[in-house]
């Protein structure tokens, strides 16, 4: 089981993750990881150095208005984001992962993540060949995971769509009414 869910929060373009989401129900367009935040106000920090910055807190913002919020730069922080340049050593342009690992599961104690040994990372050597809004969707879409919210296929609108081929930047109403039942 965990296994399976590194596959589906680390491997944005896996053809994996597409396996483990395709036996999970389509009707409610969004699905769920196993594991969330034991709170609703959820702090995420930015080192502002980062390159990264801007597209994560756009990517923060778009998120907003749902009862599991992101408070944005905040410390200390349950979950922080960076940007690393891994070249195509990884086949992720953004994941979500246990703290200073390459693209393992986050700790889950009790159904809830522990503070602090989180984060969100952009590959910035993939992503950077992308639009603005493009990269700003791969950054919302690791925040979705950072909710709770695994991978869905139903529809290339949907942010937790699992290919960068979704054509949204942000939440879709599935997506927030996938974290509006989380919390
Ligand atoms: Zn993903």
């Amino acid at each position: 089981m965990k296994r399976r869910f590194v596959r589906v929060i680390s491997s944005a373009v896996a053809a994996l993750s597409v396996v483990a989401v395709a036996n999970a129900p389509q009707a409610a367009a969004y699905n769920t990881l196993g594991c969330k935040w034991s709170h609703s106000g959820i702090s995420f920090y930015v080192p502002s150095p980062y390159i990264s910055y801007p597209y994560w807190s756009n990517a923060a913002a778009s998120w907003g208005g749902l009862d599991g919020r992101i408070l944005w730069n905040t410390r200390p922080a349950d979950f922080t984001g960076l940007n690393e340049s891994r070249g195509n050593t990884v086949s992720w342009t953004g994941v979500t992962r246990a703290l200073g690992t390459v693209q393992s599961f986050p700790p889950c104690s009790g159904g809830h993540w522990v503070s602090g040994q989180m984060e969100v990372v952009l590959n910035w050597t993939l992503v950077s060949g992308y639009s603005s809004s493009k990269i700003q969707g791969v950054a919302a879409h690791e925040i979705g995971h950072a909710f709770g919210l695994a991978h869905n296929t139903a529809s290339t609108g949907i942010l937790m769509y699992p290919y960068d081929s979704r054509t949204v930047s942000g939440p879709a109403s599935d997506d927030k009414a996938g974290v509006n039942a989380l919390y």
